[in-house]
């Protein structure tokens, strides 16, 4: 999430300034670079709400426990889908479902260490069920991923807490006592205005739709849009939600994921919060769970290499993308309001690239950089001033949606050379 949400837009002081314009750019002496579409163990960033007759109901039909098998994970939440706070608070919602059913001693299987997974195994840890918590990867964190570049935090998952009032990543931040960034959208380059205001003519219809379940955003919108508009459309919504306007339902924006006050990013990582949910729970790692079968008295839970683990319970947290893609065999199959919700929720696509300079040749005083591309809207369309935020001369670009997908297949030297061309006419 980039937090670019339409409230932002409404809210949004006409404050930008223009660009400086160096005559040529250095060349970035380090990168890192995500490709969450191609990442087996997330399919996609985050959930997003597509046009269905299920609206906002559908988190909480995917949360319906079927008998002994759970659900967690960001997509089930409805306080705060598609962000940290919502896998948090969802792994606690399954962690007292199961605490309030279980009989003392019980042996429970979590599958995933992210944020859900970790948070549920250290509620059931805490009322002493016995936790084994299978994770696919080598790492434990899942779509929270810090990396380290030139000794800053480089989030390749989420960046932000969004609203950090009354939120439980906040309480964690206090916790561990990290320091926090509180970022200013409005402290911005290069963002067009008029394209916005012209987009809000359009999204202020919205009110109007009867039934903003099953219409998509793309019926808000001309059939024929200038690149300028275009580019708002991707700041504004592709950016928040992964996903472009004709596959997100209007009912999306009830599910406002941000809540009360700043949005924070963390100069000491987010890595930290989650060492400190799974405090010495034990995570066994390369565990790919690829089948679950329930019975009237527990679960087997079958892993790759075809190993068998039985427990008295399962929670699965595995991500949207993965339950769509149907990576795990449910058996019996799912009751029919579980699929439906699967086949409900779309899987959006956000895609990051970090590049180290020798030295900053933008904007130092600015917190972000947008961009309207007029030969290819949406691409590149935003980027974070490290600078400001961590000190060091980096920057961060996004690209989501439909443009995220386009650079999903490239090399990482194609995607560094994408955005380097993007930089260049940027400041030409
Ligand atoms: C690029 C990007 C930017 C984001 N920005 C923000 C932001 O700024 N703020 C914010 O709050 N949120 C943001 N988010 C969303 C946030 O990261 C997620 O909502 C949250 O981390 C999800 O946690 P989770 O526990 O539900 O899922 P995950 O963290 O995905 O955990 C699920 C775990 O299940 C494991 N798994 C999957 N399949 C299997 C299997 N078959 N067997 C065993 N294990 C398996 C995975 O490896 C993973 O570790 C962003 C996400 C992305 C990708």
């Amino acid at each position: 999430m980039t937090g670019m949400t339409r409230r932002w837009l409404l809210t949004a002081a006409g404050s930008s300034r223009t660009m400086p314009q160096p005559s040529a750019l250095p060349e970035p002496v380090a990168f890192l670079r995500t490709s969450w579409s191609n990442d087996p163990f997330a399919l996609g960033s985050y959930s997003f709400l597509a046009p269905s007759l299920l609206g906002t109901s559908v988190r909480q039909q995917l949360a319906a426990p079927a008998g002994r098998l759970y659900f967690a994970g960001e997509a089930t939440s409805q306080e705060a889908p598609a962000t940290q706070a919502g896998a948090l608070l969802s792994g606690r919602r399954a962690a007292a479902e199961i605490i309030k059913a279980a009989r003392p001693g019980e042996h429970v299987i979590v599958v995933g260490s992210g944020f859900s997974g970790l948070g549920c195994a250290r509620d059931l840890t805490n009322a002493s069920l016995c936790v084994t918590v299978l994770e696919g990867r080598d790492r434990i964190g899942g779509r929270t991923w810090t990396e380290r570049l030139d000794g800053i935090p480089a989030e390749l998952g989420a960046s932000w807490i969004h609203g950090h009032k009354g939120n439980p990543i906040t309480t964690l931040l206090r916790e561990t006592g990290g320091r926090s960034y509180p970022f200013d959208y409005d402290s911005v380059v290069g963002r067009d205005e008029d394209a916005l205001a012209e987009l809000e003519t359009y999204l202020s219809k919205a009110e109007d739709v009867e039934d903003p379940d099953t219409t998509p955003y793309s019926a808000l919108l001309p059939s024929k849009m200038s690149p300028a508009l275009r580019s708002a459309v991707n700041s504004v919504l592709v950016q928040e939600y992964g996903a472009e306007p004709e596959h997100l339902a209007i009912a999306a924006e009830e599910e406002d994921v941000a809540g009360e006050g700043s949005d924070f990013l963390l100069p000491d990582g987010f890595d930290r919060l989650l060492a400190h949910v799974r405090g010495s729970i034990p995570v066994r790692t390369g565990a790919v769970v690829t089948r679950i079968a329930r019975t009237a008295d527990g679960v087997t839970v079958t892993l790759a290499n075809g190993e068998n683990l039985r427990a008295d319970r399962c929670v699965a947290t595995v991500p949207i993308g993965v339950l769509r893609a149907q990576k795990i065999t449910f058996e019996p199959a799912l009751p029919a309001p579980n699929r439906e919700a699967i086949e409900a929720l779309g899987s959006g696509l956000l895609d990051k690239l970090w590049l180290q300079f020798p030295s900053v040749f933008w904007d130092k005083n600015a917190d972000a950089i947008e961009w309207s591309d007029p030969t290819d809207p949406g691409r590149w369309s935003l980027w974070v001033n490290g600078h400001r935020a961590f000190g060091e001369p980096v920057l961060l670009g996004f690209n989501a949606g439909r443009p995220a997908h386009d650079h999903a297949h490239l090399t990482d030297q194609q995607v560094v050379a994408s955005a380097m061309d993007s930089l260049r006419r940027m400041h030409a």
